[in-house]
């Protein structure tokens, strides 16, 4: 038998029995948000999750930042999947992006590839697909994977277990232990147990709440405090969650059942994620409980449950647009109850509290506050985490999905139950590793350096660009045309002066600096002082100096030559 190169080289791994591994997390390591973990074992390798983040307040105009994926480009030839494990944006939002790097197949839930469906833009269609479940053990490549049912805020949530020589690598994607969930599909602790009797060489652990105590709580303990809430409540219930949080929503719509209530999706995204989950049958309920928007005038308040979208206060989600009275067919009215059924995200409380105002105003009662009881975290609290090590129980630790302060509680918490801190490791984007069972060695890092999305515009974080935006919103922007004749350097029409965000339009400042400017013009021809270019560099700087002087601001100054 011919045996191609290759398959020679899978032969001798074999036999000498030692895979050669080597991981790149390419995102979600000193922040929460687009992860992305490649896995490299020999010849095959696997992306495990392709995620955006939502930028920092100082990235002017920037919709979102996704991994930077060079390294893909280096080893797109042995990518033989994508993985997802859960279908939150910060795990599949740059899909479409790397789809442009790597064309593999992407392994999800049912579930997740009807979101990823919506997230994949049109021209990266088609795209291969396989639907994995929870229990699955396959071969992508040569590489042995096993998907194990965690429980989160989202459902089919799955962490990912990679078999090699040198021992099992598991990465947990976004979990808590929840044991009496809504689905009745607890997380799988007696598999992680197993895996962990098998040998677990290294784990990679959500860190998002590690510096919390206790347990995270279980997403049915919210189902009593709905019902108390929809008990009391005499007019419209508006509840507000997370659109993915299918099984909260599940719950909602539960506790208002029994009281007749029709239910109204309010917003894209929520009626998308409502429409995969009753297509792939994780969510169900009577077809007659929903409501369009016509029929809703029929229906009264108090038998009427609206879910929308808006718990982070942005401006144009349904929540935020009851809040100011601007919504398209909702006017919240005094005895309407609002329920608020997620906590911010750093960042976004100024945003939650002007809508919290705003609902109060308007004569609605809401729930917000953690004591209201109406949001529990998807995210194990330390309780969780110690439990997940101590099952586990590997001889090597990388805390993931979170910001530095969290892999160090994360890491803290690994040394409390028993795991040398020296075999713990807080690693930074890019810093690619090896392991094997002896060892983890890090590696010459590569450069990981966000990607910024801005419509279709991609720049790095220090791009000039956002200085610029920087100092448009801080000082505005300053522009002048002034039209010279090319033979002569007469000035034939202008100065004209427009600012935005300097002065007022009527500014006598405004008109100074436009008759300053003509007769700097006239010097500078009369002294024959070179080009146009240099004309126009010196324009700028004798305007800039003359707008500091007057108003100590410092706009961008572009001054506009014509030459007829
Ligand atoms: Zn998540
Ligand atoms: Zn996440």
């Amino acid at each position: 038998m011919v045996m191609t190169k290759t398959q020679s080289q899978h032969t001798e791994h074999t036999t000498r029995h030692h895979d050669i591994i080597r991981i790149t997390p390419l995102g979600g390591l000193g922040e929460i948000g687009k992860n992305m973990t490649v896995y490299e074992v020999n010849d095959d390798a696997v992306i495990v999750d392709a995620g955006f983040k939502f930028p920092e307040y100082d990235m002017q105009g920037i919709d979102y930042v996704i991994p930077n994926m060079d390294y893909l480009d280096q080893i797109k030839d042995k990518i033989r999947g994508i993985l997802i494990t859960h279908s939150h944006m910060d795990h599949i939002g740059a899909l479409g992006y790397t789809l442009e790097h790597v064309r593999a197949p992407i392994y999800a839930s049912k579930f997740a590839l009807g979101i990823i469906d919506d997230v994949i833009p049109g021209r990266m269609k088609p795209y291969e697909t396989r639907a994995v479940q929870a229990g699955d053990r396959i071969k992508i490549g040569n590489m042995d994977v096993e998907f194990v049912r965690v429980t989160h805020s989202v459902p089919e949530s799955m962490a990912i277990a990679i078999r090699t020589s040198e021992g099992i690598i598991l990465h947990t994607g976004d979990y808590k232990i929840d044991q009496t969930p809504v689905d009745d599909k607890p997380i799988d602790l007696q598999k992680f147990s197993a895996l962990g009797r098998e040998g677990i060489l290294l784990l990679l652990s959500d860190s998002t709440n590690a510096e919390e105590s206790g347990f995270a709580g279980s997403e049915r303990d919210l189902r009593s405090t709905f019902d108390s809430i929809v008990h009391e409540s005499k007019g419209r219930i508006i509840f507000s969650t997370f659109s993915s949080n299918i099984h909260r929503i599940q719950q909602i719509i539960d506790a208002v059942a029994p009281q007749g209530r029709k239910v109204f999706v309010d917003g894209r995204s929520i009626i998308s994620s409502v429409k995969v989950a009753r297509k792939v049958k994780i969510m169900e309920m009577p077809e007659n409980i929903f409501v369009q928007q016509d029929e809703m005038g029929s229906v009264p308040k108090d038998k009427m449950l609206i879910v929308t979208t808006g718990t982070q206060g942005e401006p144009m989600s349904g929540l935020s647009r009851l809040a100011r009275g601007e919504h398209d067919f909702v006017k919240i009215t005094r005895g309407d109850t609002v329920v608020l059924s997620a906590d911010p995200i750093p960042g976004n409380e100024e945003m939650v509290a002007r809508t919290v105002d705003n609902l109060f105003r308007r004569g609605a009662n809401v729930f917000y506050r953690r004591e209201d009881k109406v949001h529990v975290s998807g995210h194990g609290a330390q309780g969780d985490l110690k439990l997940m090590l101590s099952l586990t129980r590997p001889k090597f630790f990388v805390p993931v999905h979170g910001e530095y302060r969290h892999l160090l509680w994360n890491k803290r918490l690994a040394e409390s139950v028993g795991i040398p801190g020296s075999h713990v490791f807080i690693l930074e984007n890019g810093q690619c590793f090896t392991v094997d069972s002896e060892h983890l060695t890090t590696l010459k890092r590569i450069p990981a350096e966000g990607l910024l999305i801005d419509g279709l515009a991609l720049g790095l974080p220090d791009s000039p660009i956002l200085t610029d935006r920087a100092r448009l919103a801080k000082d505005g922007i300053l522009v002048s045309v002034v039209s010279i004749d090319r033979m002569t350097g007469k000035i034939l029409a202008g100065p004209e002066i427009v600012t935005k965000g300097v002065v007022t339009d009527d500014d006598a400042i405004l008109m100074d600096l436009t008759r300053e400017m003509k007769t700097y013009i006239v010097t500078h021809r009369n002294k024959d002082a070179g080009t146009t270019l240099d004309l126009q560099l010196d324009l700028r700087k004798f305007s800039a100096k003359y707008i500091y002087d007057k108003t100590h601001r410092r706009p961008i100054v572009i001054p506009v030559i014509l030459e007829r």
